[in-house]
């Protein structure tokens, strides 16, 4: 299998143009047209899980983590980010990663894994991201149902809260001067990155040579792409015990957590790896716990007894998208060679 068949499919759960500014997701190292042996799903790509790739055949290691963040300049050696690389390209390793994206999206996302994995329920984005588009376009009466058609079966429509939802009004359209024709007045919202797909099964259903459209950006946002998820617990349950479930249930060595509340609780929000920025939205949304990692002594007093902030550690918090990455890539591909790594990549020991 092709390396760029792997990617397109990972690509339609987490789309790349939904990473952050800041990210280097996508393929790092390796060419798209590279035939694929096997791979290895990790959080890092080190130097010990490309041993392991090299170890079990695999010439293509997914990480969550984007081994390359910023520019390289020079290719020596001298700390670990050029060895790994010198590594995979000498080996002919791929290295692709798939990090915001794969935060960012709602359904088989990182966040989506933890939600699963603690408890929740009704869950829904936490912070969730601007990018709704709308279409208007005229169709003659006739083509009106099957242009519809096409436009949802390209995920127009499909936005949430505004699934399989058109808006259509009849009206005369002239042409000049050849006459007149019952017209349809189509408007359908849908999803920013789906806007290719929508237009060419426009153009693929409208009878017109020049069809008459316009598209604009609209002040919603994609409940399904964005940071962190919030949610609820079936019963709700003492702050205490639920935070050593949650130690259990996310194999976490050690959780820094700030005062309690000493109330039952049954809203959580959480963001897998550095959420500090989502304290604000969870506050506002009336979470009882953030459940979160990478917190500094300074900014656990933001809580500010208003909330539970939690740091069960930034790899504890994401382990699971190994098994995530692993579930996606196994059920579509059932006869791949697909391993989760066996090297724990986390840095942090606790004693
Ligand atoms: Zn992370």
């Amino acid at each position: 299998m092709k390396l760029k068949t792997i990617i397109n499919y990972l690509e339609t759960i987490a789309p790349s143009s939904y990473q952050e500014s800041y990210d280097n997701s996508g393929l790092i190292v390796g060419h798209p047209d590279t035939k694929i042996k096997g791979a290895i799903i990790c959080l890092d790509s080190t130097e010990a899980v490309l041993d392991e790739a090299i170890k079990k055949k695999c010439n293509l290691v997914i990480a969550h983590h984007p081994i390359v963040f910023k520019g390289l300049k020079r290719l020596n050696g001298t700390n670990y980010v050029e060895r790994v690389v010198m590594k995979a390209i000498k080996h002919d390793i791929a290295i692709y990663a798939i990090h915001t994206n794969l935060d960012n999206v709602f359904h088989n996302g990182v966040n989506a894994e933890i939600a699963k994995r603690i408890g929740l329920v009704n869950t829904k984005i936490l912070a969730p991201k601007k990018g709704v588009k709308k279409l208007y376009t005229f169709v003659p009466a006739t083509h009106a149902n099957k242009v519809r058609a096409a436009l949802f079966k390209q995920g127009a429509g499909g936005v949430s809260g505004f699934e399989h939802r058109s808006h259509a009004s009849l009206g005369v359209g002239t042409n000049n001067g050849s006459g007149s024709n019952a017209e349809v007045r189509l408007e359908v919202s849908f999803a920013a990155d789906k806007e290719r797909s929508v237009v060419q099964a426009l153009k693929k259903t409208h009878p017109s040579e020049k069809i008459p459209y316009d598209i604009i950006s609209i002040e919603a946002n994609n409940t399904e792409v964005g940071s962190g998820i919030i949610g609820e617990l079936e019963l709700p349950i003492h702050e205490k015990p639920y935070l050593e479930f949650v130690k259990k249930a996310m194999k976490v060595g050690c959780i820094r957590y700030t005062k309690l509340r000493g109330r039952k609780i049954s809203k959580i929000a959480v963001c897998g790896g550095s959420g500090g920025f989502l304290l604000n939205k969870a506050i506002a949304q009336k979470a009882d716990i953030f459940i979160t990692a990478d917190y500094k002594y300074h900014e656990f007093f933001d809580a500010d007894s208003r909330i539970v902030i939690a740091d069960i550690g930034h790899y504890e918090s994401e382990q699971f998208t190994i098994n995530l990455l692993y579930n996606i890539i196994r059920n579509k591909f059932r006869r791949f060679a697909v391993y989760s790594t066996e090297v724990n990549t986390n840095p942090i020991k606790y004693l």
